[in-house]
């Protein structure tokens, strides 16, 4: 079994060296268990999250242990009566090509209609993400403006496209012309602001009018620019922060950058929530999905896949993640 290892905790930026590659027998399924064969590997911005010890929402790594991870991939044994060898299935574990595990988490998923892979993305983890975060949160109503940052990206591009199909003006932020690009004329928003350049600027253009809702995923000066700008009742949906996950441990307290003034969180009645999508998504999942085919097949919700292939090449995809390098959803096509 082709598996990659936590081999040390990153200081700042993940480098190759931190991640080991070995070779290892393939696991047996124990009873009520199921062996996947990985065909794609998500990969996403948490797993940073997880390569660090620093107190958080879900436990670390261990040292020398598999990477965490979702696979999609193909059933070859199984001792679960749910189960036969041949599914295809969403919810493998793990940065390697085979993997034991429950039913717990386990969803039967069509192979090509529409392809695999794209139950580790729009239809996977990131779209769920997307959908519980505006339905819970975002409540987007017709005729609002959002703002959605990294845009481009496996949850961004779900989010925007949700709030088109609600009747909203949506603005996407991301990190090059080309994504800007894509966001307007493949995605369908209204607008696209690079966060290389002047976003304050970019933003007294594009949103003269205010914002209704923010989905954050990014953080830092991305953030700094949007915040001032919120209407009365706005909602800001704290997603991710990725901008600020290579810093160092503890920076929520002593050595955090600087924040936004949260004086006119009071004045214009704004609202701001995080939340973790497996606290309360994966129950729906099915509900999630019945919609989502359901926009797929009328055309309405669009997505774009970066894949890398070869599982090996796992890690420089993963740090380049941490950089703006992958265009789309990230995943690694295992073989
Ligand atoms: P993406 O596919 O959007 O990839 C990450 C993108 O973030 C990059 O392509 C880049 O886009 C942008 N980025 C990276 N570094 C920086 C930086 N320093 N400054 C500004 N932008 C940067 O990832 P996902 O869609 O999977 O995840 C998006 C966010 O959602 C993350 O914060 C993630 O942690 C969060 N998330 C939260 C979940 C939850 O349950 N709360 C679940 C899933 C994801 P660009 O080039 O456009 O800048």
């Amino acid at each position: 079994n082709l598996q990659i290892l936590l081999r040390r905790r990153p200081v700042g930026a993940p480098v190759p060296e931190d991640f080991e590659i070995v070779e290892t027998p393939v696991p047996e399924p124990g009873e009520g268990q199921v062996l996947v064969r990985a065909r794609y590997l998500s990969l996403d911005p948490y797993m940073r999250g997880r390569m660090s010890d620093a107190k958080s929402y879900a436990k670390p790594v261990a040292l020398g242990a598999v990477m965490e991870g979702q696979t999609a991939g193909e059933v070859v044994a199984s001792r679960h009566p749910g189960f036969r060898p041949g599914d295809i299935v969403l919810g493998g574990y793990g940065w390697q090509r085979f993997s034991v595990v429950g039913p717990e988490r386990l969803f039967k998923v069509p192979e090509h209609d529409p392809p695999l892979s794209t139950s580790l993305g729009v239809l996977g983890m990131p779209g769920l993400t997307a959908w519980v975060g505006l339905e819970d949160i975002g409540q987007p109503k017709a005729g609002e403006t959002v703002v959605v940052s990294a845009a481009s990206g496996a949850v961004g591009q779900v989010v925007g496209q949700i709030a088109k199909i609600r009747g909203c003006k949506v603005v996407g932020i991301a990190g090059s012309k080309a994504k800007c690009d894509f966001v307007v004329r493949e995605l369908g928003f209204d607008a696209c602001l690079d966060h290389h350049g002047d976003l304050d600027a970019q933003l007294d253009a594009a949103v003269p009018e205010g914002i209704d809702v923010y989905w954050e995923n990014v953080g830092g000066k991305v953030q700094a620019a949007v915040f001032p700008r919120f209407r009365d009742f706005g909602r800001m949906v704290m997603c991710g922060m990725i901008a600020q996950y290579n810093e160092a441990p503890g920076a929520d307290a002593a050595g955090a950058p600087p924040g936004p003034n949260l004086g006119p969180v009071v004045r214009k009645r704004l609202r701001i929530q995080g939340f973790i999508v497996s606290d309360t998504g994966w129950p729906r999942y099915g509900a999630f999905r019945a919609q989502m085919e359901g926009w797929i097949r009328e055309g309405r919700i669009r997505w774009r896949e970066d894949v890398v292939h070869g599982l090996a090449k796992a890690p420089e995809a993963f740090i380049g993640l941490l950089q703006g390098r992958n265009f789309g959803k990230l995943v690694v096509a295992v073989d």
